[in-house]
């Protein structure tokens, strides 16, 4: 194992090291540093996020540049604003002894204008996001010829996020001869083509496996029905008191409210996605640094970037869509030599979708079970023993102790220690007592009846799936995605339950798993939307077909759809997806929990409740 003196680093950077408390370089900064010191290559490196990577790049990128001058040689192009700025100021307490070095952050969301003036003042490295980058080449307020280092970060991120074109076009305005450092968790097809895109033979160093998640890193998964998934959530938090989380949702919508419900459960829970202004995120993002939140649900573009080491939760409350994605969201935890453990709560129908991960990840989950309320019960009381036990002794206490002693002068300590426990331990036996299994056979009917649906993320399922026909179309406004929105919002399912959507003009085919047929049928019998009948029938088409023998079955009796609503369909009749919160709970076929009390936070001087 090197030191960072063996690596060659110069001493202002062996100084800011020994500042940082970094005692050895971690694997990938043995790897890439002396690569990127001795020779003026291109290199890919396959890094996990909490790697140290952007010591990596950021070490010899000060190493090589020259600080006498005011030109912009080096360029990191980051996914998002969060990681830009965490780049931004990694990279400035590694060169703070490096005299006259300015680094700036160009990202979007803030003043264009403030940032053009850093720049101009002499930037010699920029750390930016493609959008903003390259509206500020557009604008001539950068000028980015004379680089000579540039980093893609997180490269398979940036190409998720949609972001090829501006990186292309960035990179057009940069000169030929200079090198580029591409630092990826994953290596998709896309990143290896953009690599063979813009790279001269590049140099490539893998830590760990590639696609492998974070060592430190366990997997389990919790197999529940899907209406269990809230109470399930709230389980797995009781039975982990100092829980310190990231909880993944797929949409916006689902983040808000489970975060919504969490907050008025009595935990300290705030909603990171986003709908919310980048002054709501920083306060969020603020609260769950100083733990004040405690579990921060959150979707995975808004999670991107989140640089807080000690996470100890990552909670898959629903999985992601593409299974890479679940590498980035394990990563969160697990950081900078930490242990840590990763949770997927699924249904039936997605359990197949932990098979397909475990392929990426190169690692085996466990499947464990949703602790049951005597457990959790335990887990608390104990939980409080051990806080009591430590908690410093507050001698205010101290003038009251007379009466106090008085109070109790009859008390056995037995009884003493029961009836103090129990002003906490009550709440939690009363919710629990006789709480139900929540836990689920695999490969067993569920309560619905359904056979397990085995939908994976190919959808290879497909007879497991239902194909329906409805009666509208293009010319009620509806395109797929429109259709699609409507329906999820109307039954109350998730980013990938309503699938294969075909729209005609007057009629439309769809499916969903078979399970929730009977729902899908009982929601849209005498359902009328805006003035008219919409009837939803099984077709006999499985596979995606066309019903050329009827255009639009069902009653029209009004047409004065407006056809620039998006998925906003309402029953005046019936709740829709987003019901009353007391609909909610009760489908979450329990009642609430206990509000947690500050008395419940005995030697921990954090509020419960998160403040947003
Ligand atoms: P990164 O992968 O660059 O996001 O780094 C993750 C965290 O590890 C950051 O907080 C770094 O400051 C920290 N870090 C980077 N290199 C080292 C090292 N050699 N020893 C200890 N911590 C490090």
């Amino acid at each position: 194992m090197s030191t960072f003196q063996d690596l060659g680093l110069n001493d202002n950077l062996l100084q800011a090291i020994t500042d940082l408390g970094f005692t050895k370089p971690s694997e990938v900064q043995e790897k890439a540093i002396p690569i990127l010191l001795e020779s003026e290559t291109d290199l890919v490196a396959l890094a996990q996020t909490g790697t140290g990577k952007t010591a990596a790049f950021g070490f010899p990128m000060l190493e090589k540049i020259d600080i006498d001058s005011r030109t912009t040689q080096g360029l990191i192009l980051s996914p998002t604003r969060e990681l830009c700025l965490q780049i931004t100021n990694e990279m400035k307490l590694y060169g703070k002894y490096c005299k006259g070095l300015n680094v700036v952050a160009v990202y979007g969301g803030s003043s264009i204008t403030d940032q053009a003036r850093d720049i101009k003042r002499g930037a010699q490295i920029i750390v930016a996001t493609p959008g903003r980058m390259k509206d500020m080449i557009k604008r001539r307020l950068v000028d980015i010829s004379k680089i000579q280092y540039s980093v893609l970060d997180e490269a398979d991120e940036m190409l998720n996020m949609g972001f090829k074109e501006d990186i292309t076009d960035i990179l057009s305005h940069t000169p030929d001869d200079k090198n580029t450092w591409l630092f990826s968790a994953t290596m998709p097809r896309e990143v290896a083509t953009i690599a063979k895109k813009f790279m001269n033979n590049p140099q490539e160093i893998t830590v760990g496996n590639k696609n492998e998640s974070t060592s430190q890193v366990s997997h389990e998964y919790y197999l529940v029905n899907a209406r269990d998934r809230y109470q399930a959530l709230k389980r797995l938090s009781d039975a982990n008191p100092d829980i310190f989380s990231v909880v993944f949702c797929r949409t916006k919508r689902d983040t808000q409210k489970v975060a919504e419900n969490l907050i008025e459960d009595g935990y300290n829970a705030g909603a990171l996605h986003g709908d919310l202004s980048q002054n709501q995120r920083d306060m969020v993002m603020k609260s769950f640094r100083n733990k004040q939140i405690q579990m921060l649900v959150a979707t995975d573009v808004a999670a991107r970037g989140i640089d807080v080491d000690d996470i100890t939760h990552v909670i898959n409350y629903q999985l992601p869509d593409e299974p890479e994605i679940y590498t980035h969201r394990s990563g969160r935890t697990g950081r900078a030599g930490k242990t840590g453990i990763s949770m997927v709560i699924v249904s039936k129908s997605e359990v197949r979708k932990i098979k397909s991960i475990e392929r990426i990840i190169k690692k085996q989950f466990e499947k464990k079970e949703i602790p049951d309320g005597a457990d959790i019960c335990e887990v608390q009381l104990m939980s409080l023993a051990n806080k009591i036990h430590n908690t410093e002794i507050n001698h205010e206490i101290d003038k009251h102790l007379t009466s106090i002693n008085e109070l109790f002068a009859d008390t056995e300590k037995d009884e003493l220690i029961k009836k103090f426990f129990s002003v906490e331990f009550t709440r939690f036996y009363n919710y629990y007592n006789k709480s139900k299994n929540l836990n689920i056979a695999e490969g067993s009917y569920d309560r619905d009846g359904g056979r397990e649906g085995g939908r994976d993320f190919s959808r290879g399922g497909k007879n497991d799936s239902t194909r329906y026909f409805i009666n509208v179309g293009g010319k009620d406004g509806f395109d797929w995605m429109k259709l699609k929105d409507f329906l999820k919002e109307q039954l109350g399912l998730g980013r990938d339950d309503v699938f294969k959507v075909e729209t005609k003009e007057s009629f439309s085919f769809f499916n969903t798993e078979n399970e929730v047929k009977e729902k899908v049928l009982a929601h849209f019998t005498d359902f009328k939307y805006e003035g008219r009948f919409v009837n939803v029938e099984v077709s006999e088409n499985r596979g995606g077909g066309r019903r050329s023998d009827r255009s639009g079955g069902g009653r029209r009796d009004g047409g004065n759809r407006r056809n620039d609503r998006r998925g906003g369909g309402r029953r005046d009749d019936r709740k829709g997806a987003s019901g009353s919160r007391s609909d909610r709970r009760r489908s979450d076929g329990d009642s609430k929990p206990p509000r947690r009390s500050d008395s419940n936070d005995l030697g921990s001087s954090r509020p419960r409740r998160s403040r947003r």
